[in-house]
């Protein structure tokens, strides 16, 4: 049984159709990759799952039972996190006090900061992907790359079961990338199920079991990684007929 289970979603913004019945599905320890041209549909559809865009249409199952996703709040709540392409942090603030912000009672069940143990708690999160970052510096002083990593290590605080990560590489350095996928491999084997969304086909061809291509916010094809070719998933995205390529 799948942990997610998405069948038939539409969603429309001022009257044009962006999502015209979409079917996605993730396994668990299944890398999912979904790909498409730029406008596709992927974020929106991915955003609609995180409770942040309502659906016009469609059903939303988890773990087998049917969920009403009305806010990022249910969301988390079911174990779904999102990582989105755009950043979600507040730049003024502290990596520690950004990791645990409206969830400072994780820390030790008082809704009182202890700054500390929070301080403690953000340094193994972030050592976890290793990333060696100090969490007491701001936000707003940290590469792009490094923020994208400070928000993987807030979703992992979440022990999120199901993590879609949104063009999670664009700003990552060659070696972030590189320990971003150590971390996806040992999610994987814990048996998270992952959405990844990316347009670099190396990357996918590298870390997925299963490609999804979405065009116009249709799906035009599903299927394992290892049966799919590369030229051909490119045709898929741009939506020409091998005829056409090869007249
Ligand atoms: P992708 O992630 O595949 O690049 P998006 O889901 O971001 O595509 O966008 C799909 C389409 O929906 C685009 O045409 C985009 O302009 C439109 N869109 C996305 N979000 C909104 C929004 N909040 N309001 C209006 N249009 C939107
Ligand atoms: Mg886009
Ligand atoms: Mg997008």
């Amino acid at each position: 049984e799948p942990y997610l289970e998405m069948k038939g979603v539409q969603k429309s913004f001022a009257g044009v159709k962006v999502l015209k019945g979409v079917d996605f599905s993730l396994l668990s320890g299944e890398v999912h990759a979904l790909v498409g041209q730029n406008g596709a549909g992927k974020s929106t559809l991915m955003k609609v799952l995180g409770g942040i865009y309502p659906k016009d249409g469609g059903r939303i199952r988890v773990r087998g039972k049917e969920r009403a996703i009305v806010s990022p709040r249910v969301a988390a709540s079911l174990g779904i996190g999102i990582i989105h392409q755009e950043l979600n942090l507040v730049p003024q603030l502290t990596v520690a006090e950004n990791l645990f912000l409206g969830r400072e009672h994780i820390i030790d069940g008082w809704p009182v900061i202890r700054w500390r143990r929070m301080r403690e708690e953000a340094s193994s999160l972030l050592e976890r992907i290793g990333v060696n970052i100090n969490p007491a510096r701001r936000v707003e002083e940290l590469s792009v790359g490094q923020q994208q990593l400070v928000e993987i290590a807030k979703v992992l605080s979440m022990k999120a079961e199901i993590l879609v990560l949104d063009e999670p590489t664009a700003a990552l350095t060659h070696r972030e990338t590189k320990t971003l996928f150590e971390t996806i491999r040992s999610l994987k084997s814990q048996g998270t199920g992952i959405v990844y969304i990316s347009h670099r086909m190396e990357e996918i061809f590298r870390i997925s079991d299963r490609i999804t291509v979405l065009r116009d916010g249709e799906i035009v094809s599903t299927r394992k990684t290892v049966e799919t070719d590369m030229d051909e998933l490119v045709r898929m995205m741009v939506g020409r007929k091998i005829k056409e390529c090869f007249p």
